[in-house]
């Protein structure tokens, strides 16, 4: 079968996503909200659709890279949505950061209707997405996983099957659980190194190699200098907005509530980047939290989050 590809959601992530499809001659029928975005995406190269069922009628696969649950909702189930629209036997693939039970019910919602639905979404960000190599963390039929896999492998370096649809987001939360803990933690280290007066650069290039590194600091460094390409050493422009890092905090704070889970740093670092997003931070890349932490003004109160709170 000829497959043809749609594309919703052309922001940070789908943009670039979008780019390694068209540079692998794929041709890709494309739809966002924002006008700005479809009229960069027709320069790249892609055929720009009307609607969301426009894209549906076009496309054998389809591709979603949305915000949140609430947008992934809107373009599933809305009138003329991807589950009504969609032609039978497509395979929809959403890559989005959401909650379980949305991706579940569109799961069940899909095979309903005719189609196959996996969960996949991506770790690795921008840098990762401009050069083709996210790590996909997959959910589903493994038949469907097959089918995905030429398509994801032009994106992505890692196909990471998790288990039944719902498991790749299951597994995605958890991840970014510890991503955005980590992310505090390197700049938590980095400046306290700088207020003790220790070589900056030095002491980076000793804890990148010793037992206090993690992904954050070594890949995605929250203090400009230090590795070429990542938003630290651009004025903190996302990158992985502090707003999408709050939403998976929030997601991973949902979930630990929903199963009885103990998560309390999961919650300190939630309360954390809301009080970053809330001082007018929310567009700001998450590593940006450095400021916060390494500003006078870290003397704001802990006030957990209620969980239960939507993203
Ligand atoms: P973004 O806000 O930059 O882009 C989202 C795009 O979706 C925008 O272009 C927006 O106009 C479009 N959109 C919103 N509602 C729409 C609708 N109803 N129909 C069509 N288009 C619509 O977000 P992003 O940074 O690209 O992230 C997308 C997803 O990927 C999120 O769930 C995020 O958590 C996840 N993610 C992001 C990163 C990252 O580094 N940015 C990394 C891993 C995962």
């Amino acid at each position: 079968m000829t497959e043809i590809i749609g594309f919703i959601g052309l922001g940070n992530m789908g943009m670039p996503m979008l780019d390694q499809l068209l540079k692998s001659e794929k041709k890709v029928s494309v739809h966002d909200i924002s006008e700005d975005s479809l009229a960069k995406a027709s320069e790249l190269g892609a055929v720009v659709a009307g609607s969301v069922s426009d894209v549906a009628k076009a496309a054998n696969i389809v591709i979603t890279m949305l915000p949140a649950s609430s947008h992934v909702r809107s373009v599933y189930f809305g009138n003329s949505g991807l589950i009504e629209s969609a032609q039978l036997g497509t395979l929809l693939i959403d890559s989005s950061t959401i909650d379980v039970d949305t991706s579940r019910e569109i799961g069940v919602a899909a095979a309903k209707a005719g189609h196959e639905m996996i969960d996949a979404p991506v770790t690795g960000g921008v840098m990762a997405a401009r050069v083709g190599k996210l790590n996909f963390i997959v959910g589903g039929e493994k038949t469907s996983f097959e089918r995905a896999k030429p398509v994801l492998n032009i994106m992505g370096q890692n196909l990471l099957y998790a288990g039944p649809q719902g498991s790749g987001i299951g597994v995605k939360i958890c991840n970014n659980m510890s991503l955005g803990i980590s992310m505090i933690a390197a700049a938590e280290t980095l400046m306290l190194a700088k207020r003790l007066g220790l070589d900056l650069k030095r002491t980076y290039e000793i804890i990148s190699s010793a037992s206090g590194q993690n992904w954050a600091l070594n890949n995605y460094c929250p203090l400009p200098g230090f590795i070429d390409g990542v938003p630290s050493n651009s004025g903190y422009k996302p990158g992985f907005s502090a707003e999408m890092m709050r939403k998976d905090l929030r997601l991973s704070q949902n979930a630990a509530l929903s199963v009885d889970a103990c998560t309390p740093l999961s919650a300190h670092a939630l309360s954390i980047y809301s009080h970053f997003c809330d001082s007018g931070d929310s567009q700001t890349d998450y590593s940006g939290i450095s400021k916060l932490i390494g500003g006078d003004a870290w003397d704001y109160p802990f006030n957990p989050e209620p969980v239960g709170t939507s993203d």
